[in-house]
């Protein structure tokens, strides 16, 4: 059983979002297309509060409630069967899926007997590489899509040390047309 979780496809991580992936919108089309392959399509959420640790560190983005906190518009959410809301808390990063805190998404892929899990979203060397290093450490089979992903700063160091760190943890780098 192989499942896919969609991080964090939302407006404010999109362009015209308050922390932009450059041209992470272009991941909308690739997530649809796949979603026919899966029988499991999880999806998270930054979820935060206004009033948050978590923007000492970054602008302030994906408030519970706002339009940037909404999945972007053109991702098909019927499709998406459970979602995952992290950073809820006003301490609370929630980079990874895994640290969800409306759901426990270990329990769910457990009990649907997930072995595979597909990470795609945004962004790469933060919240996708977390969720991609927590399913490992889970001893699920991980596999990012590299064609699905997109980096809050394209071509950097820590883009590139993102990409190699999953590598060497033994997350399988595929792109999209593996999965036809
Ligand atoms: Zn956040």
């Amino acid at each position: 059983m192989k499942a896919l979780i969609i991080v964090d496809v939302q407006n404010d991580f999109c362009p015209g979002g308050a922390l932009p992936a450059p041209g992470g919108d272009r991941v909308v089309p690739v997530i649809n297309r796949l979603m026919d392959q899966f029988g499991l399509i999880l999806a998270s959420r930054d979820s935060h509060p206004s009033d948050s640790t978590h923007f000492d560190k970054w602008p302030v983005h994906c408030v519970k409630g706002t339009k940037g906190a909404d999945f972007h518009h053109g991702l098909d959410i019927s499709k998406i069967q459970q979602e995952l809301l992290k950073g809820t808390a006003d301490k609370d990063d929630g980079y990874s899926a895994f640290e969800a805190t409306n759901k426990k998404l270990v329990e769910i892929l457990k009990n649907r007997h997930v072995t595979d899990v597909y990470i795609t979203g945004l962004t790469t060397e933060y919240c996708v590489k977390s969720t991609a290093m927590d399913s490992v450490r889970n001893g699920f089979k991980t596999y990012v899509v590299t064609d699905a992903i997109a980096p809050v700063e394209p071509d950097s160091e820590n883009e590139k040390n993102a990409l190699s760190e999953m590598k060497n943890a033994g997350i399988r780098l595929v792109t999209s047309d593996h999965l036809k």
